[in-house]
């Protein structure tokens, strides 16, 4: 079985390709699921306008046409529906509102900003603040809490910027690993940064020393594409040393969702 639930679409100003695109390179790379998982909205009401995720407006068209692609090549693949989102804690009753308001099967947990994007800076770029790291634990841990999400999308991104993997980050993961195995949470093995990482030979994420601590507290990992263009769907290289990876690490992997 292989499945990706980690998919962007050009909503986001930041993916590119069409929603047809992602499908064909996905049947293309062998996959049996797809699910669309694109950066949801947030209803600012700042009037701020993010750059890195669909209007609030574009829901309704993305939910559908994502249905109507799903009706299209249901013969060929298993298409569903989701949003990847932060947790940001004034808007949280309104996510669980459109999470029943539109026909969302899942949420995905990307922790990138706290509280807002539009007052935070994003975790994926932290480097030695430790204020800016715990930031990111303590609201990584209270949004698994809020029971919302399906899995973690990219549980290491702190290492994004971060220099080493040290004593710091050892305890973060190890809180993080133990609250997610409390809220019965898969973590994501994210490869999102596979090209850069296997181009420049650094280990951002998934981090090695990470996932070792994955692997001590007994968590299940889950692989996530995060496709932010449809090429990322047909390459298997990655995804299949993913696969090995966490085979040789003992780390049980999800192979697909129960939505
Ligand atoms: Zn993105
Ligand atoms: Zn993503």
């Amino acid at each position: 079985m292989k499945a990706n639930y980690h998919t962007h679409t050009s909503r986001c100003h930041h993916a590119e390709g069409t929603d047809e695109d992602y499908i064909k390179s996905a049947i293309l790379g062998g996959f049996d699921i797809l699910g669309f998982s694109d950066h949801a909205p947030w209803p600012y009401t700042t009037g701020f306008v993010s750059e890195t995720r669909m209007l609030l407006s574009e829901l309704p068209d993305y939910v559908s046409h994502i249905l109507e692609l799903k009706e299209k090549y249901k013969d060929q693949i298993e298409i569903h529906v989701g949003l990847e989102c932060e947790y940001y804690p004034q808007m949280i009753s309104w996510l669980s509102e459109i999470k029943e308001k539109y026909p969302l099967e899942y949420l995905l947990f990307g922790n990138h900003h706290y509280p807002s994007e539009e007052e935070a800076s994003f975790f994926g770029m932290c480097t030695t603040d430790l204020h800016q790291l715990h930031r990111y634990e303590k609201s990584l841990i209270e949004g698994m809490q809020t029971g919302l999400y399906t899995y973690v999308a990219h549980p290491d991104l702190f290492m994004g910027a971060y220099p080493t993997f040290d004593k710091h980050c050892e305890e973060v993961s190890r809180n993080i690993c133990r609250e997610a195995n409390k809220q019965h949470l898969p973590l994501e093995y994210n490869l999102g940064c596979a090209d850069y990482c296997e181009m420049t030979g650094e280990s951002l994420f998934p981090h090695p020393a990470f996932w070792e601590i994955a692997k001590e507290e007994g968590c299940t990992a889950i692989i996530g594409v995060d496709a932010h263009a449809p090429y990322n769907l047909a390459t298997q290289k990655y995804y299949d040393k993913a696969v090995e990876t966490l085979r040789m690490l003992g780390i049980p992997r999800l192979e697909k969702l129960d939505l």
